[in-house]
């Protein structure tokens, strides 16, 4: 077997929200193939017995139990990663006021309120790395979604503030700004707009792969990033360039 890219992050403990399926689940695999101790973490629609722990980040009482289930299997964190998400797609003309809260709820306050809990945990721990998941759509607009994008948009500057904020302590926050990257979150879109067009409106030609966002996690957890923070690491195969630069008709 090789030699781990980064091998600081052998022994160090790791939470993944949102790690029960796709991006999340992706990255706790490689983290724990990088030495790591992952606590996963799944919505309530999953039972505690298959290895999570179970917490509704839609409501600030499950961001406290998830702090709580956190604090009864570790007396440290190294790494954070803000992850789990969701998608209620809507133009702002037919925007429902619950769908926007749910969206806020849990892809912009739960981040921020799960953050702080941890801060005790993440203080006792030797990585001090908290990532979040944000997206290319924290930036470049898009049409018929915009409870989702001001969701990405106050996480993304959450994350820069929060990076001044926890400075002082060595606590380094970053975030990861995905481009298409094939989950259930997607899958539908990409097939009704046509696999091969969409792919065509990518740089490097083909929609991304979970594993395409390992390297920069590693990265980030790691301490070959030790004098980053308050970055956005797009991961997107050049497709936010492509969109603010042709939109979606060249
Ligand atoms: P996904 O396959 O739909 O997975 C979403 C994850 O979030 C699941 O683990 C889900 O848990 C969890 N989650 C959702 N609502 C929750 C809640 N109320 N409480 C607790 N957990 C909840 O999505 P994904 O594609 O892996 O996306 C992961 C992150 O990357 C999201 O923040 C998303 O916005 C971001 N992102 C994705 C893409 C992309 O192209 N896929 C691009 C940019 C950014 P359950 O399994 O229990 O439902």
């Amino acid at each position: 077997m090789s030699a781990p890219v980064f091998p600081d992050l052998a022994g160090t403990t790791a939470l993944v929200t949102g790690s029960s399926r796709g991006i999340g689940a992706g990255l706790a695999d490689a983290l724990e193939a990088a030495g790591v101790t992952v606590l996963r973490h799944g919505s309530p629609a999953h039972a505690a017995a298959e290895g999570l722990l179970v917490a509704d980040l839609a409501t600030p009482e499950g961001v406290e139990e998830l702090a709580r289930a956190v604090a009864g299997r570790t007396d440290r964190l190294d790494l954070l990663v803000n992850n789990a998400g969701v998608e209620l797609p809507a133009r702002l003309a037919e925007l429902d006021a619950a769908a926007l809260s749910r969206t806020l709820e849990v892809n912009l306050a739960a981040p921020l309120l799960l953050t702080r809990a941890l801060l005790p945990l993440l203080r006792a721990g030797r990585g001090r790395s908290v990532v979040s998941i944000t997206s290319i759509h924290d930036d470049v607009p898009y049409a018929g979604n915009v409870a989702y994008v001001a969701s990405k948009a106050g996480l993304e500057a959450a994350t820069r503030t929060m990076a001044l904020e926890l400075a002082p302590e060595g606590i380094r926050v970053n975030s990861i700004a995905p481009g298409a990257i094939e989950t259930d979150i997607n899958r539908e879109v990409i097939e009704e707009m046509g696999r091969e067009r969409f792919e065509s409106w990518i740089p490097l030609g083909r929609v991304g792969e979970v594993e395409d966002l390992v390297g920069a996690l590693l990265f980030l957890a790691s301490e070959a990033s030790r004098y980053v923070t308050g970055t956005r690491l797009l991961v997107d195969g050049g497709y936010s360039q492509a969109l603010l630069r042709y939109g979606l008709d060249h």
